[in-house]
């Protein structure tokens, strides 16, 4: 198997080149091709030599996900189900608004973090995804659109954690971020969601400037020990102090995310403990009722459950948005990805497209 010219650093393309006695710069008309004009194959690349195109051919591939399964909610969100070469799959959730087109990708096969309320917990970690893996799920959705439509916002909440996934993320998020060689979406379109790995945090704002979410789900180290057990490792107190001592601009940005479960942690108490905690951080909050899956035994609080919950922190002053579900019933919606369009529980989807 010929190594995937996707997953290769600028200063390993240049090296090749070099070494063959071609000039630096066809590394960026490379890349152009294909991050840009999504090329799949080296001749297409018609401003290189025929030289180099049959060099390139004879030592690299291009990779191409399969799409496994592409499934249309009734609100109009899609999810993808792609499969790679050994045979792993993971989802991606393509989410249209008025005006946004917001695709949120996976990082890894399964999830390694364990949350009590997730889905994708369920499968364990199976792996890490490559880089050109996850930006392959933003070139394969922008494929299936439209010529006028455009993919605008990227959300790392698909499957997996993305900062366990650190070195594949970081440069995923560098070709999809340039504007000169890679895809050119603004890193202030794009937000990374993680479950709070503290070091990476600060390794991520020191190196990116895309927009943090940190998932957090409760207000205390009791609570949150029993829903995410990686608060055995890094604390809320960690956490937080790590939030409040990045630099005022990227606070500002810091989006909290709060999953709403039934009687575990939606009281008045919950969201006034909450407050308490986020006071003096410029954030806002992201309230998540609990999307169910097929075997939780977690439940969504009711709707006056969620409103009380929100004019709490409301009235506290906290910017508050409490997030729709979308897609949910073809289990797209926060937390529902398994690796499989539908599920043998799930509710009837219409099925668009089923790749051979
Ligand atoms: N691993 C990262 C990325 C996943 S993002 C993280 O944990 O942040 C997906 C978001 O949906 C996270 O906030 C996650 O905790 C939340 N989530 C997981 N399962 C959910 C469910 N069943 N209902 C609603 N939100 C859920």
């Amino acid at each position: 198997m010929k190594p995937n010219i996707k997953d290769l650093r600028t200063d390993e393309l240049t090296k090749f080149l070099l070494e063959r006695k071609h000039p630096a710069y066809r590394a960026k008309q490379i890349y152009q091709w294909l991050f840009q004009k999504r090329a799949t194959s080296f001749s297409e690349m018609s401003n290189l030599s025929r030289a180099l195109r049959e060099e390139l051919e004879r030592y690299f591939s291009i990779s191409r996900p399969r799409v496994l399964r592409r499934a249309e909610s009734r609100d109009r969100t899609v999810k993808f189900l792609y499969g790679f070469a050994d045979d792993v799959s993971v989802e991606s959730v393509l989410i249209p608004e008025r005006h946004r087109l917001t695709l949120c990708i996976s990082t890894q096969a399964g999830c390694g973090l364990g949350c009590a309320f997730c889905a994708t917990a369920r499968l364990g970690l199976k792996r890490n995804l490559s880089a050109s893996e996850i930006v392959d799920q933003v070139l394969e959705a922008s494929r299936s659109l439209l010529p006028e439509e455009r993919i605008t916002h990227i959300v790392l909440m698909g499957m997996g954690e993305p900062l366990a996934n650190y070195d594949h993320t970081l440069r995923a998020l560098e070709i999809m971020t340039d504007g000169d060689w890679g895809v050119g979406i603004s890193p202030r379109r794009v937000t990374l969601s993680t479950v709070g790995l503290v070091p990476q945090i600060e390794k991520l704002m020191a190196e990116t400037h895309v927009n943090l979410a940190v998932s957090l789900h409760a207000a205390t180290d009791e609570l949150r020990n029993e829903l995410m057990p990686v608060n055995r490792k890094y604390s809320l107190t960690q956490l937080i102090e790590c939030c409040r001592r990045l630099p005022v601009p990227r606070r500002k940005r810091i989006t909290f995310e709060y999953v709403l479960l039934r009687g575990v942690n939606d009281s008045e108490a919950d969201a006034r403990a909450l407050v308490k905690l986020l006071k003096g951080i410029p954030c806002k909050v992201n309230v998540i009722p609990f999307n169910p899956h097929p075997g939780s035994s977690f439940q969504r609080p009711s709707d006056v459950d969620i409103t009380r919950f929100q004019m709490v922190l409301h009235h506290a002053g906290v910017q508050i948005n409490v997030r729709r579900p979308r897609g949910d019933d073809i289990q797209a919606a926060c937390g529902q990805l398994n690796g499989e369009v539908g599920g043998p529980d799930a509710r009837p989807a219409r099925v668009l497209a089923t790749a051979s």
